[in-house]
């Protein structure tokens, strides 16, 4: 029987085995979801809300188990998995605190006597998920999902089944039916997730994870004519301007950069600097360095491709000031880099590099570092750093789907996170998220 094994990036070792979803156990998955979803949907707001609150505080009381299972399984420190959860609790308050705004009739004066949109459920949504922030990036979906009165069905990276299988346990603990997830072997993940995408009762998907995969959900959504929400990949720049506050910025440089061991969507990834300030800043990049803390990559083959990376940079010109080796030991850990006088087209300016890597980039002044941060087909988030109207000012010309001064990337349940270009489409989060999971209907009465 086919199976799935988890294994601890820390030391290589196996965690665990899980027998794979046959055909049969897709299908029970699928119906029961789709069978819960219209009385999910005539459940009023209020008791579905509540229902993410209990969620919330269930995440608080088991916080220790559940961050051990992220760490076990992806790698990251110990504090950071616990921050995930927080996290996760604060977005089941949030949503449940403000949906009620987010989802009410929207009024608007037309021609009709009364007209008003209103946000009404679809369906199951399918959910495709990376093992990077594997209980982040599902309850973000979920909660927006659930909250707007749709049922929820998840496929997510094999690294983490045990995350997978214990926010499945979660959710049918309480209500069952709202969310169940799927253990796919890897040989027939195109070919399952096409089948359900494809599959009457499923009214919407969303992805997160890289383009590759992101296309393909597409392609197969475009097919039965369905609404994607895609979250990337992206090569963030961080810009820092003549002006700015050099420790402030390399501070959170080394936050951003090497936090989760890199691997973040939405981690600053090229640092493009003016040359006035760039040997300061570069200084002040290596001593953050020296008190940062990082785990494991989540994988051999993504330490890999990072080394990979900072080879064909360095052979291309650009020059390694530290790190870029693999630790001796188990286990997939790689030294941070920094790479400076990164140039366009070298792997690590042209690729999204997904692991422990900066790429110093030297502008000649403003004009030149927004022409740097603007050649790139991504267009995730942007962080600019300086005197705040000017530092405002160079923002505004990079093309972003979120733009943070004198403040690195980040993601707040209240505000709306997304990307263009090759970072995807559709937003998560926020007011914007829960929506994108509802049928805008428009309502006239004579
Ligand atoms: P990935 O291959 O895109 O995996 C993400 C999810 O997509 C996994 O659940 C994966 O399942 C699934 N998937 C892959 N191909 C699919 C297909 N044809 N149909 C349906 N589902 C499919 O990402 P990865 O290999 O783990 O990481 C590699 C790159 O992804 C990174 O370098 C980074 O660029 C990007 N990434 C981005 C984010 C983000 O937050 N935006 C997060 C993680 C990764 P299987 O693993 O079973 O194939």
């Amino acid at each position: 029987m086919p199976e799935v094994v988890t294994r601890d990036p820390a030391t290589g070792r196996e965690l665990g085995r899980y027998p794979a979803h046959d055909e049969a156990a897709v299908e029970q998955a699928l119906a029961e979801t789709a069978a819960a979803a219209p009385g999910w949907a005539a459940t009023p707001l209020g008791e579905r809300l509540a229902l993410l609150r209990t969620v919330g505080k269930l995440l608080t009381e088991r916080r220790d188990e559940y961050a051990a299972l992220i760490t076990a399984e992806m790698g990251k420190p110990l504090a950071e998995s616990l921050a995930e959860i927080d996290k996760c609790a604060w977005n089941c308050s949030v949503v449940a605190d403000l949906a009620p705004e987010w989802l009410a009739d929207r009024p608007v004066s037309a021609s009709a006597a009364q007209s008003w949109i209103s946000y009404e459920p679809l369906g199951v949504i399918f959910a495709v998920m990376p093992w990077n922030f594997p209980f982040w990036q599902v309850l973000r979906f979920a909660c927006a999902a659930l909250a707007a009165g749709n049922t929820a069905l998840l496929k997510h990276s094999p690294d983490v089944t045990g995350c997978a299988l214990a926010i499945e346990e979660l959710f049918e603990s309480l209500q069952p039916g709202l969310f169940r997830a799927l253990v796919i072997d890897a040989g027939r993940v195109a070919d399952v997730s096409r089948r359900i995408i494809l599959d009457p009762r499923i009214a919407a998907v969303t992805l997160t994870g890289s383009e590759r995969a992101g296309a393909a959900v597409a392609e197969a959504a475009g097919t039965a004519c369905k609404k994607t929400v895609l979250e990337l990949g992206g090569s963030d720049p961080f810009v820092v301007l003549a002006d700015a506050s050099i420790s402030a910025a390399a501070d959170a440089a080394a936050r951003s950069r090497f936090g989760n061991a890199g691997q973040s969507c939405v981690a600053a990834k090229r640092f493009i600097v003016v040359e006035e300030v760039a040997d300061e800043f570069v200084a002040a990049l290596l001593a953050s360095l020296e008190t940062t803390q990082i785990g494991p990559l989540a994988r051999a083959d993504l330490r890999d491709n990072a080394i990979r990376q900072i080879e064909e940079t360095v052979a291309a010109g650009a020059r390694l000031l530290t790190g870029g080796r693999p630790v001796d030991g188990p286990g997939y850990f790689l030294e941070p880099a920094v790479l400076d006088h990164v140039t366009p087209g070298m792997a690590a300016f042209t690729e999204e590099t997904f692991g422990p890597v900066a790429a110093v980039v030297r502008a000649r002044d403003d004009d030149h570092a927004v022409a740097l941060a603007n050649d790139t087909d991504f267009g995730l988030g942007c962080s600019v750093w300086g005197a705040t109207g000017h530092a405002l000012a160079v923002g505004r010309r990079i093309r972003s789907g979120a733009l943070f001064v004198n403040a690195p990337v980040a993601s707040d349940p209240r505000l709306p996170f997304g990307g263009i270009g090759r970072s995807g489409h559709g937003r998560e989060l926020s007011a914007e998220g829960v929506r994108e999971f509802t049928n805008l209907r428009t309502v006239a009465v004579a």
